[in-house]
C-alpha cells in the first residue's frame, strides 16, 4: 500500500489536507490523535492507560502509540495517509521496522505543509469552530456566530492562544522538523500562507495520476 506521511507545522491545515486527499484520492487517512481519543471513548485496556497518562499530565509514549498504531494499520487495505506520525525520529524507525516486518508499505511521498509564524499566530487567535459538525472559520469572516453550514454555535478553542502555540511550534522544529532530513528526497513543501484553492492546486500537482 502507498503510504503519504503529512508533516506539519501546528496550524498549517494538517486537517483539511488530509480531508482533502482521503475525499479525492481515496486515501485512508490514520490520525494517530484520532486512534487515542477512540480508545479512551471505548474504554479499552489501552484506552485506559491512554488516559491516566495524558491525566498525569504526561505524553503519550511511543510504545503506546506503536501499540495503537499497529492495530490500526493491520487492518488498512487501501492506500494510507499518515497524520501525527511520525512525530519523531524514534517513530521514523518505528515506522521502518513495521515496514520491514509486513513488507506492504511503500513510503511514497512526504508532504510537508509550512506556514509563516506570524500568519500561523494570526489564523490561531482568530479560529472557530462549530461545535456541532467542527467546520473551521474565521473571526475576520463570521459576523455572528453561527456556522454556515449547520447553523450550530461557533466557539474558540481552549488551546487556541499564542502561548500554546509557540510551545507547539517550537516542539515542533526540535523533534518533528528534523524528519524532513531523514525522508530526504521524498519531501515535497508546499506553503499554507495563501488561499485553500491554490493549495489544492499544489495537491493535485502531486497526486496526479494516483486517482
Ligand atoms: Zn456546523
Amino acid at each position: 500500500m502507498k503510504c503519504i506521511i503529512l508533516i506539519a507545522a501546528p496550524a498549517a491545515g494538517k486537517g483539511t489536507i488530509s480531508k482533502y486527499i482521503e475525499d479525492k484520492y481515496n486515501y485512508k487517512h490514520i490520525s494517530t490523535g484520532d486512534l487515542l481519543r477512540n480508545e479512551i471513548k471505548k474504554n479499552t485496556e489501552i484506552g485506559k492507560k491512554i488516559k491516566s497518562i495524558i491525566s498525569s499530565g504526561s505524553l503519550v509514549g511511543d510504545d503506546v502509540i506503536k501499540e495503537v498504531f499497529e492495530k490500526e494499520f493491520k487492518k488498512s487495505k487501501s492506500n494510507i495517509i499518515l497524520d501525527g506520525i511520525p512525530r519523531t525520529l524514534a517513530q521514523a524507525k518505528m515506522l521502518d521496522e513495521l515496514d520491514k516486518e509486513y513488507d506492504n508499505i511503500e513510503i511514497d511521498k512526504v508532504i510537508h505543509i509550512d506556514i509563516d509564524k506570524e500568519i500561523a499566530i494570526d489564523r490561531i487567535e482568530n479560529r472557530l469552530i462549530c461545535e456541532n459538525c467542527g467546520s473551521v472559520f474565521s473571526k475576520k469572516v463570521i459576523k455572528d456566530s453561527k456556522c454556515t453550514k449547520c447553523g450550530d454555535n461557533l466557539v474558540s478553542r481552549e488551546d487556541d492562544n499564542k502561548e500554546t502555540f509557540l510551545d507547539r511550534y517550537n516542539t515542533f522544529l526540535k523533534e518533528t522538523k528534523p524528519l524532513l532530513k531523514y525522508y530526504g528526497d521524498k519531501v515535497i513543501t508546499i506553503y499554507n500562507n495563501s488561499t485553500l484553492e491554490d493549495i489544492y492546486k499544489n495537491v493535485d500537482e502531486l497526486l496526479e495520476g494516483d486517482e
